[in-house]
């Protein structure tokens, strides 16, 4: 069992969190210096993520994203390269850059895992790196910051799979196979509303490989981002619980990114898990990317996939650092106003644990070992 954690903050309680998804990496490699990871540990108060708020905000770990970006999409600060004036129309489906190869990602990935060993090293033992879901569960439980690596899109990894053992042994433990971007492994979603997320072609040949691999590895699989068909392609050759770590109801906002109720029936019937995304543009039922967004519509998608899922399959994936937020949440001080909005609405201590963090880690305690 993973313990309750909870404390009491002035008159409000808040809970201890295990995130599905974040992009702190990525706003801090985009500062290009030596010691980015020093303005994580001491707080730069940059972007939506570091370490003092944090721990203020009882944010103890979760799932964090290495992502690659197109090197012909100019970024800027912390957004990755989706054109937010564009998500602001009726509707819209926005162009998705090319396929990058492994000789090119390869570097960026492994300055970002320098970057998080930097930052473990550093951390005085408030950052852990964990291995296993019986690490991650001590880490959480002595309040460290209980990181899993993630990459967020297989560009990295050759068509060989001769990368995939090393960034195993780097510590990752969890892989997208792709960022909407393609890769020799798949297709993912143009960001497109409305509209289905069946947009493509399945897995490739060597994309049904990697998902076997990864098995064998003991790796999480990702499905956000990936098209239906390549959905359907890990239901159907992966043997573990199906996850998406950072999607929303496509039956409340039909968004090319969301999940259809067939495909969380199928998470629910694997016992998977999903992350509730706080992207405005994946949240609403008009698709607009706009930070003007009242944070009840989050807890309505817990609603929704609680109602369809029950209590163990959902948690939270904010997506913090690598999308727009809503203004609320325009930090991740912000959680304690979304955790008093969602008690407020009859959401009990224990659902509370398990949304904030017991139902992440009892998933990863099923498949790390
Ligand atoms: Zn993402």
């Amino acid at each position: 069992m993973v313990t309750t954690t909870k404390c009491y903050n002035g008159s409000s309680m808040s809970y201890q969190i295990f995130d599905g998804h974040n992009d702190v990496l990525f706003r801090l490699f985009l500062k290009n210096k030596i010691n980015a990871h020093e303005d994580f540990l001491q707080g730069d108060n940059e972007g939506h993520l570091d370490l003092p708020r944090m721990e203020e905000a009882g944010f103890r770990g979760g799932f964090f994203a290495i992502y690659v970006p197109s090197p012909e999409v100019k970024v800027d600060s912390s957004d990755k390269p989706i054109r937010y004036d564009e998500m602001k129309k009726d509707k819209y489906s926005l162009p998705l850059p090319d396929l990058i190869g492994s000789d090119q990602a390869l570097p960026i990935v492994i300055r970002k895992i320098s970057l998080l060993s930097q930052i473990e090293k550093h951390s005085q033992g408030k950052v852990k790196i964990c291995l296993s879901g019986s690490d991650l569960e001590k880490s959480f439980q002595e309040r460290s910051l209980s990181v899993l690596m993630h990459i967020e899109g297989a560009e990295c990894i050759d068509d060989n799979f001769y990368n995939l053992e090393a960034l195993y042994r780097s510590g990752l433990r969890s892989l997208g196979p792709v960022w909407s971007r393609p890769t020799i492994f798949g297709e993912g979603v143009p960001f497109a509303f409305p509209h289905s997320p069946d947009t493509g072609k399945g897995l490739t040949n060597k994309g049904i490989e990697l998902i076997k691999h990864c098995n064998d590895l003991k790796i999480i699989v990702d499905n956000s981002h990936l098209n239906e068909k390549g959905f359907w392609d890990i239901a159907k050759y992966s043997h573990n619980p199906l996850v998406a770590t950072h999607s929303n109801a496509h039956q409340l906002c039909p968004h090319t990114r969301n999940l259809t109720n067939k495909q969380l029936d199928a998470i629910k019937e694997t016992k998977g898990m999903v992350g509730v995304n706080f992207a405005p543009a994946f949240l609403r039922s008009d698709g607009k990317m706009i930070a003007e967004t009242n944070i009840q519509i989050v807890v309505d998608h817990f609603k929704y996939f609680i109602d369809y899922l029950g209590e163990d399959c959902v948690g939270l994936g904010s997506d913090f650092d690598g999308a727009m937020m809503p203004q609320d949440l325009s930090s991740v001080l912000g959680m304690k106003k979304l955790i008093n909005l969602m008690m407020d609405q009859g959401f009990d201590d224990q659902l509370m644990n398990k949304l904030c963090h017991q139902n992440w880690i009892g998933l990863a305690k099923r498949i790390l070992s």
